[in-house]
């Protein structure tokens, strides 16, 4: 934490000071960022608790904890039932806050370390002095650092200070979830907004360090189309396959090859986060896929060099991996996977050591050099290896004939396919049922550990499948990172009027059965309503894996731009901050509010003003917890899928409760009732179609104008009545006058809303801060 005095002007014995910023610790240059700082620089865990508090009051948690008991400490187990409390005096609703304390801490650290460690590359790389460059048309680069830390960061080694800030938070929060620390459930959750707002910030750390130095797309709407897909990889060459979230390691395959004129002879391809990164440092890069086809694509044994950083591995890469034959080099000192340490090893002793056999998998960990040693054990292992890529059909299905039809693997299975009957049926030489699985399965390998006859049962599935997997190319925009000042100046009004309906933002991993044409059925149906819609991670990838009649992906029937009706992908993970990013600029462009070290009014704005939702769609882990509690401290509705009931809390708004959805009229400090929008910070849909309907409604502000909620409801009624049939029963809750009323259902709508007693209701200039009324004069 660091403190930072402000001395506009100083006159002492002859000398005069102007403009003097200290920092306690150091010295920090003049700064000549005319924007004045705002109150909260480098927040500490106290200095948005109010903000917290107002969220929390209208949005309270609500738990559906996973045990009745706390088993957190020794004192345990504790039965926590019916208002009794632990041996530690905490109750329930105290249990539940630190646990979900505890899950957004582990998300935020783990984009942290991301943080952490690509910034020290790049500062080796490139040099501390690099600068920050996001493109001609982005002049507020990092709107999320100037807004939390209070700093304009020109060059990579500005960015240092705030992974400082980052991990000492992040040691704060965590020291607060030790037995004897927080109790109150509110406490609990206000450190867990505060986690994910961190996050929100590492995330953009990661991103703007590598987008400035590794030459990432900046901002470009029509970035180059890439190809997704277990098909797309030439199994004849060398393959080099990075799995997890950093690209350094991949980033420096490409250099080498580039460096030594085999670019184009080996290929380099990738799952998860880092696939949508070399995608973006490098169009030659394939992309397989999400993390559903981590482990299939491992046992097609298709990849001679496996290289996992972190993030997103699952944790049985490295055994098998190394079973088809491929070599693993391990990268990040979060994962490290018991191997032997060759970071210092020379060079030809780690390759002929791989190539060998006597080392299957190891540890290096400077970037550089597993570009060098994967690349020389690639070529040199893959020969040896052809005969291990891909499946031997006859050989895989023919293990099918011992199944005794337990269906030991159908009841294992986490989304009930019925797998056994596929097997059984195969082995009477009938694979239509394996080839049914395919198209549903998570890809979890629950069902092998399953089996009593050693089955291995994901590997019928996808050996029966081949043909499918051969041909599964897709096409995906390049992730283009961040949204230009001059598209804001373009949309921010029509967002902030409600003129454009909406933004919404699909993050996380679809990986359950129709995941991924679920969201493209839901970001499909957006687009054509003239939302804005913007995707990431996994996520980006899953809608990439669906085709319309047409055979093309959304990412070819739409355009790129932030702008309404077209699709944007941002990149991976970490490229979610750019998406926070856009709306922050909107208040700082459009709104011309100052963002340094203005965090709460910020907040502030854009829950009451900027008609954004997010959804987050299938089963994920922690850091889809932080980003979504992240995105909610910034005032950002989050819809979670069918899986996130599994998150155990959720921040729900009681529509009814007419006291909650008070605000300040800013224009004269009058309370104002404005109804419930949005209705929730944090909801669970069972469907694709109840989340549409959701994010409409969501997507409503007090600040919208007549003919912007006017589009709003129209997009609410006209969803509702699509998937529901009729309107929806709680209408009377979200009109304010009768101009909010689409005027080819006027008659109807106010019928039926007079009949619950609807009054008008007034427009004001919404705020939840008294500090902000006569704007904040
Ligand atoms: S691998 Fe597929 S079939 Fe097997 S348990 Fe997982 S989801 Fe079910
Ligand atoms: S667990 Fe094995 S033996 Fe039992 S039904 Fe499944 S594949 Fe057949």
């Amino acid at each position: 934490m660091v403190t930072r005095i402000n001395i506009k002007e100083l006159e002492s014995g002859g000398l005069k000071i102007k403009g003097l910023e200290l920092t306690v610790g150091k010295f920090t240059e003049f700064d000549e960022w005319a924007e004045p700082m705002g109150p909260t620089p480098y927040p500490s865990l106290m200095d948005l608790r109010e903000w917290d508090l107002r969220l929390l009051e209208r949005y309270p948690p609500f738990y559906s904890p996973l045990s009745d008991f706390c088993e957190f400490c020794t004192y345990g187990k504790c039965d926590l039932t019916a208002g009794k409390r632990g041996a530690c005096g905490i109750d329930m609703a105290g249990h539940m806050g630190k646990w979900v304390l505890l899950q957004t801490v582990m998300g935020t650290s783990a984009h942290t370390t991301h943080a952490h460690h690509l910034l020290n590359f790049l500062i080796k790389q490139y040099g501390p002095d690099q600068p920050i460059n996001l493109g001609g048309e982005v002049e507020i680069e990092a709107p999320i650092t100037r807004l939390i830390t209070g700093i304009r960061p020109k060059k990579l080694s500005d960015l240092v200070d705030v992974v400082n800030y980052l991990e000492g938070q992040i040691t704060h929060l965590l020291s607060a979830t030790a037995t004897g620390q927080e109790q109150n459930y509110l406490d609990y959750e206000s450190k867990a907004l505060h986690a994910g707002m961190l996050d929100i910030l590492a995330l953009e750390v990661a991103d703007i360090a590598q987008i400035s130095a590794l030459g990432f797309p900046k901002g470009d709407a029509e970035t180059p189309f890439i190809e997704v897909g277990m098909g797309v990889v030439e199994r004849e060459k060398p393959v080099i396959l990075c799995i997890g979230h950093n690209v350094a390691p991949g980033s420096e395959v490409i250099d080498y090859l580039n460096e030594t004129g085999l670019y184009g002879k080996v290929e380099v391809a990738g799952v998860c986060c880092t696939a949508s990164d070399l995608a973006r440092f490098s169009s030659g890069a394939k992309i397989v896929g999400p993390i559903s086809r981590q482990l299939r694509f491992i046992r097609m044994g298709i990849a001679d060099v496996v290289i996992v950083d972190q993030e997103c591995v699952r944790a049985d890469v490295i055994e098998e991996a190394t079973k088809v034959g491929s070599r693993v080099i391990a990268t990040s000192d979060q994962l490290v996977g018991g191997l032997p340490n060759y970071t210092n090893i020379d060079d030809d002793i780690v390759v002929s050591r791989l190539v060998s056999g006597e080392e299957l998998a190891v540890v290096i960990q400077d970037p550089v050099k597993v570009g060098r040693v994967a690349v020389k054990a690639a070529r040199l292992i893959a020969p040896l290896r052809l005969n291990q890529k891909g499946y031997n059909r006859n050989e895989i299905v023919a293990k099918a004939a011992a199944c005794s039809l337990c269906l030991s693997c159908t009841k294992n299975c986490p989304i009930g396919i019925n797998v056994g009957l596929a097997v059984n049926t195969a082995k009477r030489g009938d694979q239509s049922l394996l080839l049914e699985v395919f198209d549903e399965c998570l890809g979890c390998a629950r069902c092998d550990a399953a089996c009593p006859n050693d089955i291995p049962v994901l590997t019928v599935i996808d050996a029966a499948s081949e043909d499918k997997i051969r041909n599964e190319r897709f096409k995906i925009r390049a992730g283009r990172g961040p949204i230009k000042d001059t598209e804001i100046r373009n949309v921010g009004r029509p967002i902030v009027m409600g003129e454009i309906p909406g933004v919404v933002v699909f993050a996380g991993c679809a990986n359950y059965p129709g995941g991924n044409y679920d969201l493209a059925k839901m970001a499909d149906e957006f687009a054509k309503r003239r939302y804005i819609v913007v995707t990431s991670g996994c996520s980006a990838l899953d809608i990439a894996r669906y085709k319309d009649e047409n055979g093309q992906t959304l990412y070819e029937k739409y355009p790129g731009a932030f702008d309404a009706g077209c699709i944007v992908n941002l990149g991976p993970c970490v490229s979610n901050a750019h998406a926070v990013g856009a709306v922050v600029k909107i208040a700082s462009i459009f709104a011309k509010r100052n963002l340094r070290g203005n965090f709460e009014e910020i907040a502030d704005y854009i829950l009451n003003r900027i008609g954004a939702v997010a959804i987050a769609w299938g089963a994920q882990h922690q850091k889809a917890m932080s980003i979504a509690t992240g995105a909610n401290r910034f005032g950002i509705p989050v819809i979670l899928g069918p899986q996130g009931v599994k998150y155990r809390r959720a921040y729900l708004g009681r529509s009814e409760d007419y006291e909650r959805w008070l605000v300040y009229n800013a224009k004269d400090g009058r309370r104002v009732y404005v109804g419930p929008t949005p209705e929730h910070l944090l909801c669970v849909v069972e469907t694709a179609e109840e989340a549409m309907v959701t994010a409409a409604k969501l997507v409503m502000r007090p600040n919208d104008t007549p003919k912007g909620r006017m589009i709003k409801l129209s997009n609410y009624v006209s969803l509702h009545r699509q998937f529901y049939g009729g309107l929806p029963e709680d209408l009377h809750l979200f009109v304010r006058d009768e101009n909010d009323l689409p005027i080819t259902m006027k008659d109807e709508i106010l019928t039926l809303i007079k009949q619950k007693g609807w009054k008008p209701t007034e427009i004001p200039d919404p705020t939840l801060l008294s500090r902000m009324i006569f704007g904040g004069r």
